[in-house]
């Protein structure tokens, strides 16, 4: 997708402080963080929302959660706690329409979320 931010740093065409990536999934720092710990991980292909995916990307969804697992034991929040947040559509504020999934910690979340 030409004008997705979120392609472009799938492409190395923005840099962006990249912490993960396999045959699906990329994960890099949030540019405006939220909490001590704050993570995109995304696929590589471009889907715009969460109701975009479809069977065939059961795959992509297994990597991204994997992707998780490996990377809040790597960020040391793996025992201490850490929130997924994905935000899908206008009501929940979403900005960036390539799915993301935020993953944020090292600090005491509060509930319910804003
Ligand atoms: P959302 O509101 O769920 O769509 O969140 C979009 C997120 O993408 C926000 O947390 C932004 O700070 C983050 N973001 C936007 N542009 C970049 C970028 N170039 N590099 C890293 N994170 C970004
Ligand atoms: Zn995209």
């Amino acid at each position: 997708m030409k004008d997705c931010i979120f392609c472009k740093i799938v492409k190395r065409e923005i840099p962006a402080e990249i912490i993960h990536e396999d045959e699906y999934v990329l994960a890099f720092r949030d540019i405006n963080p939220q909490a001590p710990v704050h993570v995109q991980i995304i696929p590589k292909k471009h889907i715009e929302t969460l109701m975009d995916i479809s069977p065939e990307d059961k795959d992509i969804l297994s990597a991204i959660f994997m992707a998780a697992i490996k990377i809040a034991g790597n960020e040391g929040v793996n025992s201490s706690g850490f929130r997924m947040v994905q935000n899908c559509n206008a009501d929940a504020g979403q900005e960036v329409f390539h799915i993301h999934f935020h993953l944020l910690g090292g600090r005491k979340m509060t509930w319910p979320p804003g």
